[in-house]
């Protein structure tokens, strides 16, 4: 973010802007819905400009900016539509120590005009680093069109409301309040009316006071396996309205983006190895914010049921009457099926797939080998990166096919997606030579489909190859 996007404060400072053209009255438009004082300099100002100062919107100069004339102003224009005598009036204001915007000069402003959805007092800002203005117009389309037009007069009414509605305890219930208000009583009344609005505000406002207040609650939500797209609609929601989220190493930060700004974001850093959060700890921590009455997300990656020590958190919060449920997410095991373009399980080659993982409290997993060595079989082995080794091992004393396919995904469904194809017998050492530092899975028993096996070979690293979707594109 090259610009910071803040509410400037312009209520009778002054704002002054050089120019009598096009761009002049582009940014004069604008700049009359602000309470700020204008001052326009030009010589030769067009007629509308003229009007505005007549009906004294605007104060006109008609001369040349000269210094001294910026002195106090909080925002200063270079709107002359001509690069040398806009370098020289933007020299004058920063001198005098306006901020300076020279329009249609990104690299010489010190701020940016966004575009901007005006439903005052609420206003939405965008921008988009000048890169792309129709970016900005279309996104601003979006809202005008998706914002109702009484907006404008909930808000105002709603402010005026504040002070009364601090009578609700800070938190929850101030905000279930508001959110009442603006989604169902605030809209259903405006239709009546200003004065109804007040009357709905009253009601709305004693049947909140008089409510119980709502308990806490734990959502065990899965975030799937990295990418945001992938989350459910209904992990969405409940990260949109959380009071608390408690999330683990793998949650990516676009995930994390989509809280309620005003969470209390807790990384309980579980590592598979490295230093951790003890997990009595982490129940002990969803406990307490839950007791507090807050709605707690407990964010685990993929999906919390698989691999997640899932039930000792539940055992936690039932030990203390506390509500919670389980909203489901996609597993690495099925983003990972999904990179390489395979099912996890097909008629005539596997009708059962197993999930292992590579290592449990105790060191190096064992499972059924035997059953698993025969032809055809498929696994998803779960951090089974450090047990390569003895999972190969394992499977061959058991009789298993060295040539059996196996597949590494590494961050699955994210950015830096890898696909290691290779075979039981070259397992760990292409996985050592690989350095794969993001989480893994391995898929047993299962190759890219064709299509993506194709394109390894025209690849000048042979072990690497993008994700299906990008190679179908390419062929
Ligand atoms: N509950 C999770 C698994 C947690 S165990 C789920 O359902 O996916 C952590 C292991 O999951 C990692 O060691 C890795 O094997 C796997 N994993 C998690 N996210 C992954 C991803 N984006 N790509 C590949 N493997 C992943």
């Amino acid at each position: 973010m090259d610009h910071f996007p803040v509410f400037l404060r312009v209520h009778g400072r002054r704002i002054v802007l050089s120019g009598g053209g096009e761009a002049a009255l582009a940014k004069l438009r604008l700049l009359l819905k602000t309470a700020g004082h204008i001052t326009v300099f030009s010589p030769d100002p067009a007629s509308q400009i003229e009007r505005w100062a007549d009906e004294r919107r605007l104060t006109l100069v008609r001369r040349a900016m000269a210094p001294g004339d910026t002195l106090c102003a909080a925002l200063f224009y270079a709107a002359d539509e001509d690069e040398a005598e806009d370098a020289r009036t933007a020299a004058i204001a920063r001198a005098d120590g306006a901020l300076v915007n020279i329009v249609d000069n990104l690299q010489d402003s010190q701020f940016i005009t966004p575009a901007i959805v005006d439903r005052d007092p609420v206003t939405v800002a965008i921008g988009t680093e000048g890169a792309a203005p129709v970016l900005a117009r279309a996104i601003k389309a979006d809202l005008e069109s998706r914002l109702p037009a009484a907006l404008g007069p909930l808000a105002r009414i709603g402010k005026s409301f504040r002070k009364l509605a601090d009578a609700l305890p800070f938190g929850r219930a101030r905000r279930d309040f508001w959110r009442d208000y603006y989604f169902s009583a605030g809209p259903k009344a405006i239709k009546e009316g200003e004065p109804a609005v007040r009357d709905s505000l009253d009601t709305l406002l004693e049947a909140h006071l008089h409510r119980e207040a709502r308990p806490g609650h734990v959502h065990f939500v899965g975030a799937g396996p990295g990418d945001p797209d992938l989350l459910t609609m209904k992990a969405r929601r409940v990260l949109d309205e959380a009071d608390v989220v408690i999330y683990d190493r793998l949650i990516s930060q676009p995930i994390l983006e989509l809280a309620r700004r005003e969470a209390l974001m807790i990384n309980a850093g579980k590592e598979g190895f490295g230093p951790s959060m003890a997990q009595e700890d982490i129940n002990a921590l969803i406990v307490e914010h839950a007791q507090t009455g807050a709605q707690v997300v407990r964010l685990k990656s993929g999906d919390a049921t698989v691999f997640g020590r899932l039930d000792e958190e539940i055992d936690a919060v039932d030990a203390h009457q506390i509500g919670w449920d389980i909203v489901p997410g996609i597993t690495a095991a099925s983003a990972s099926v999904a990179a390489i373009g395979q099912s996890l399980t097909r008629r005539q080659r596997n009708s059962s797939v197993r999930f292992l993982t590579g290592h449990d409290m105790k060191g190096f997993a064992d499972h059924d080998w035997a059953t698993l060595a025969r032809p055809g079989e498929v696994a998803a082995i779960y951090m089974g990166k450090k047990s390569a080794r003895f999972i190969q091992g394992r499977l061959l004393m058991h009789g298993a096919d060295r040539h059996t396919p196996v597949t590494v995904i590494e961050n699955a469904s994210r950015p830096d997606q890898r696909v290691l194809e290779t075979t039981l017998d070259a397992l760990p050492a292409a996985l050592s030579a690989a350095q794969m530092s993001g989480p893994a899975l391995t898929l047993y028993g299962l190759a890219p489909r064709e299509a993506a096996a194709a394109h390894i070979e025209d690849r000048a690293d042979p072990l690497f190859h993008t994700p299906v979707s990008q190679t179908q594109e390419a062929l």
